[in-house]
């Protein structure tokens, strides 16, 4: 993760290798339509990802974009109608049997919801033990109990938390326990559904400090999915912007935070609360999009946007827009026909 002060060529240092590749990754689900008929409901449509080992990729968008259909993808909760995925250059959707055990251990997850996500019934020292009952191997069991509290003090919180129910502790404290749950299997890549947003702005801070300090010292990377903008910024080195089911701009967080080049990407930040350093005069413009969001069973030709899009041409209906990359940042790449300028069109204008 980066401080807000970070640049993108500090971006570029934390990133690692290639862990996690997606591509071409398409996924429909078959929903009612009427008493008598269904449709496809185009979830994800041809995207591309790429996670590094060590860096936290931010992953943003409007509800309904794709970005929980793409997480669940990447954790094998889904399998894709077309597309690939790689993960240490392995397809995870061919393993069998001890392989596939194998990978799922690498990969794990991080709940929004710490109230849900928790058995009541088990105390916090079974819940952070629950996955050794699918890897018996990887901590006997004689020091299970060590374990389980050097995780607890991992998160921040005291061995002897170990005997309280999920009841007895604050939504901070099982958010921990949530974190501490998914770092006993040792994982590479985390995958971070909004774990923050069901908590107060104190508590928030608290916990983004303690997923800090986890990759800091176990290198972990993170896919961090959220729709808060500042957040992301704060914690991603690298940040992706979804739009109805496509991957629409991508690069160094900072670089994208600064000169967005797509316009969805610039209405997202014109509307997000800004660090003090780039606030203006209070004249910049903020983009107000017209008209709704289009259905994602019936996406519109060309550019998903262009219904919306203030820029839109004729080409935008007729064509589909590729990744193209900036002249000057070949990593920051954005899908749009005419995208924005660096000093001109989009938030900061
Ligand atoms: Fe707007 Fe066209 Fe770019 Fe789509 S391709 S974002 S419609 S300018």
């Amino acid at each position: 993760m980066s401080d807000t002060a970070d640049t993108a060529d500090t971006a570029d240092t934390a990133a690692g290798e290639p862990l996690l590749q997606a591509h071409g990754l398409t996924k429909t689900f078959r929903v009612p339509r009427s008493a008598s008929g269904s449709t496809r409901l185009h979830a994800l449509d041809g995207v591309d990802l790429t996670v590094r080992r060590g860096e936290t990729l931010g992953l943003v968008g409007e509800s309904g974009c794709g970005k929980s259909t793409l997480a669940r993808v990447l954790l094998m909760l889904e399998r894709p109608d077309a597309g690939t995925v790689r993960y240490d250059g392995v397809d995870p959707f061919a393993l069998r049997g001890k392989p596939l055990l194998a990978w799922r251990r690498r990969v794990q997850m991080v709940f929004q919801d710490p109230f849900a996500s928790l058995n009541p019934r088990l105390s916090a020292g079974e819940l952070i033990a629950e996955p050794w009952r699918s890897h018996p191997d990887l901590v006997p069991r004689p020091e299970r109990e060590r374990r389980v509290h050097e995780l607890l003090e991992m998160v921040g919180l005291r061995p002897g938390d170990a005997r309280r129910h999920p009841q007895e502790f604050s939504g901070g404290q099982r958010q921990r326990i949530g974190i501490a749950r998914a770092l006993a299997l040792n994982p590479e890549v985390i995958v971070c559904d909004e774990p923050v947003s069901a908590l107060d702005l104190s508590v928030q801070a608290q916990v983004l400090n303690v997923l800090t300090d986890l990759q800091a010292e176990l290198g972990v990377a993170y896919v961090f999915i959220s729709h808060d903008l500042p957040v992301v910024r704060h914690v991603a080195d690298r940040v992706a912007v979804m739009y109805l089911g496509r991957m629409v701009e991508s690069g160094p967080a900072e670089e994208v935070f600064t000169a967005p080049r797509h316009p969805y990407t610039a209405s997202l930040l014109s509307a997000a609360p800004r660090p003090p350093a780039e606030r203006g005069d209070g004249r910049e413009r903020r983009i107000v999009l017209s008209g709704e969001v289009p259905s994602p069973t019936d996406p519109p030709s060309g550019c998903r946007f262009r219904t919306r899009c203030w820029k839109a041409e004729e080409v935008c209906a007729d064509r589909l827009p590729a990744d193209e990359p900036a002249p000057d940042a070949p990593q920051h790449l954005a899908a749009c026909h005419l995208p924005l300028e660096p000093a001109g069109g989009g938030a900061r204008r």
